[in-house]
């Protein structure tokens, strides 16, 4: 038991330390993007030098999103006030416009009647973020992003044994980009498996966006066909979490073929 008990002291001290360095390491990455904005507003738009400051700015938010999703395990997911989301939707939609590329066609759909939900605004858009990022990057020759927000009704196990029955806020993100294989599907929840090269994937992108969504008491499923595009859904409820589930099990995963 001793034992025990020093290792749990010393992983929690592991957490701690990590957490705390996250943090400085965002707050000195904030600098940088300042700095380096500030900069490019001085440089000729269409000059070498202005398009490398583009390429420093791209990737300090890769790190930050980076830090950020280390971060994320300490934060707040259940919100302990209900939220409304048009307003946050529309704003992150805004935000989204400048950095997609241009290639990419985004198609917006948020309906007007929207349940309130629990989630921590800045969990919320941690989730969107990754999940926009990957849709990006699924489609490097361009395609259609679509992003909806709508209600739904589920009476109980109608999805799965996991979500009561009640109203549920539906977020779909879905591209026309690579798609998936079976055998890659499997694995795209678990920490640090990663498809992309050159050091951009971390493969903490979609384990956080599980970890948050389930914190939350929703669901997150994927759908995937080949060389045609992925849909994730996510459901959140209209009711607050019963309780967080700190360590939630295997994730849901469907592939549709086509
Ligand atoms: P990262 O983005 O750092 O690789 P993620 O956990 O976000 O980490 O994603 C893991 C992997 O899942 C990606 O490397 C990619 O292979 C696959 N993936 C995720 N989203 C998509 C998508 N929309 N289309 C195709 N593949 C995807």
């Amino acid at each position: 038991l001793e034992r025990q008990v020093a290792r749990l002291r010393r992983m929690d001290s592991v957490g701690a330390l990590t957490s705390t360095i996250a943090h400085d390491f965002n707050n000195l990455l904030g600098q940088v993007q300042i700095l380096v904005s500030n900069v490019r507003m001085d440089v000729p738009a269409d000059s070498e030098m202005n398009r490398d400051l583009a390429a420093i700015e791209e990737k300090v938010d890769d790190a930050s999103r980076l830090v950020g999703n280390l971060m994320a395990f300490r934060d707040d997911v259940v919100s302990d006030v209900p939220i409304a989301l048009t307003p946050l939707l529309n704003e992150f939609v805004g935000s989204q416009r400048k950095v997609l590329s241009e290639k990419i066609n985004l198609d917006v759909d948020l309906r007007p009647e929207l349940p309130t939900v629990w989630i921590t605004p800045h969990s919320l858009r941690r989730v969107l973020d990754n999940l926009f990022v990957n849709a990006n990057d699924a489609m490097p020759y361009g395609g259609t992003l679509t992003f909806r927000a709508y209600p739904r009704h589920l009476e109980a196990n109608s999805v799965n044994e996991q979500l009561v029955s009640g109203d549920y806020l539906m977020v779909e993100v879905a591209d026309t980009g690579s798609g998936m294989p079976p055998e890659i599907l499997e694995t795209i929840f678990e920490p640090f498996f990663t498809t992309k090269k050159d050091g951009k994937g971390t493969g903490l992108g979609l384990w956080t966006v599980y970890r948050i969504i389930r914190r939350a008491g929703g669901w997150v499923e994927v759908h995937s066909w080949p060389g045609r595009g992925t849909r994730f859904t996510l459901y959140l409820p209209n009711q607050p979490a019963e309780r967080e589930d700190p360590n939630p099990g295997p994730p849901n995963k469907r592939l549709s073929s086509a």
